[in-house]
């Protein structure tokens, strides 16, 4: 078993055989959820702080689930009700929450690198729960996981993301990942939507979504991330539909077993179908939020013997 990270920040630092560390003991979790008995002491005596300075309904849910089913101490820090309202700054609030010892701090925040930022100031295992429009690592890590149950591997295949890709931390932390195990990526969505100097990524990029979803395997798509626009980035929401939402039309050109994914929350009828959404024959939607809960639990494991293999070295040390 290979994972050496001290944090979980982004896709960007992991190494590929660190990758399927995580989804081959993913996998027992996975295994372990769907038993009646679901607990394990894996984080047993840890305290698992998670900090969620944007909404977030899946993530946070599935964070705290998994804490508390691998036997943490688990707390949920409503930032709403906290002293940031009051206006204290990220790593006042990360220095007070330090000094309570917690050994693993979950953080979701609006700004790209605030992860990073707090990470250097605190002395336990921080993961990215989403940064901005960085990263969202344990999103494309579930994503794997589930791309590489229903299709029996994570390698060469032709994956599809499409939509809002200037706004997404999941589809920058998906085709980093999807680089990283040897798939051909192409991101499909009007110009307006698509970064500047995205192609540095090795991707192909296409605005015509007919031709870019042409022999697919899995269609990804992602939600318009309106609280992330400034201006008008589409004509309007019929328009966008027409051209860029899914349905069962536009999927008949990828491959006939092509999967559909989608990192929620969804707005159907704006880039997904609701019919092709539930059709459990395409969509592994579902499975998705299945595969988070184990991903998290496998994520926070592997940081927890980390981090006790690092304090026990020092422990060690002081002793000698
Ligand atoms: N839930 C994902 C995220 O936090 C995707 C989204 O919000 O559209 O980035």
């Amino acid at each position: 078993m290979t994972f050496r990270a001290r944090h979980l920040l982004g896709i960007e630092h992991l190494a590929p055989e660190e990758i399927r560390t995580v989804l081959d003991l993913s996998e027992k979790y996975v295994a372990l959820n769907q038993r009646t008995e679901k607990h394990s002491d894996a984080l047993k005596g840890l305290t698992q702080i998670n900090m969620f300075f944007e909404n977030s309904t899946r993530t946070q849910a599935s964070f705290e689930l998994a804490g508390k089913r691998l036997g943490a101490d688990v707390m949920n820090m409503s930032v709403a009700l906290s002293s940031v309202k009051k206006g204290e700054t990220l790593i006042d609030t990360a220095l007070t929450l330090n000094a309570m010892h917690p050994d693993l701090l979950v953080v979701r925040h609006p700004a790209s690198g605030a992860v990073d930022l707090l990470a250097q100031k605190v002395n336990c295992a921080v993961l990215n729960a989403g940064d901005g429009r960085h990263e969202h690592p344990t999103q494309a890590l579930l994503d794997a996981l589930t791309i590489r149950r229903a299709k029996g591997r994570i390698q060469r295949l032709t994956v599809a993301i499409c939509g809002d890709i200037a706004h997404s931390r999941v589809a920058r932390s998906n085709l980093i990942l999807l680089g990283k195990m040897e798939n051909r990526v192409r991101l499909i969505g009007p110009p307006t939507l698509m970064p500047a100097g995205i192609g540095e990524f090795g991707c192909e990029v296409y605005e015509d979504m007919k031709a870019g979803l042409e022999g697919a395997d899995v269609v990804m798509m992602l939600r318009l991330q309106k609280e992330r626009m400034d201006g008008g980035f589409i004509p309007s929401e019929r328009e966008y539909y027409h051209r860029y939402g899914l349905d069962a039309e536009k999927l008949a050109l990828a491959k006939e077993d092509a999967i559909v994914m989608h990192p929620g929350p969804m707005n159907r009828g704006v880039e997904i179908d609701g019919e092709l959404a539930d059709d459990i024959n395409r969509s592994v939607i579902q499975d998705q939020v299945e595969m988070g809960v184990a991903v998290r639990m496998a994520c926070m494991d592997l940081l927890a013997r980390n981090l006790r293999a690092e304090r026990g070295a020092k422990a060690v040390g002081v002793m000698v």
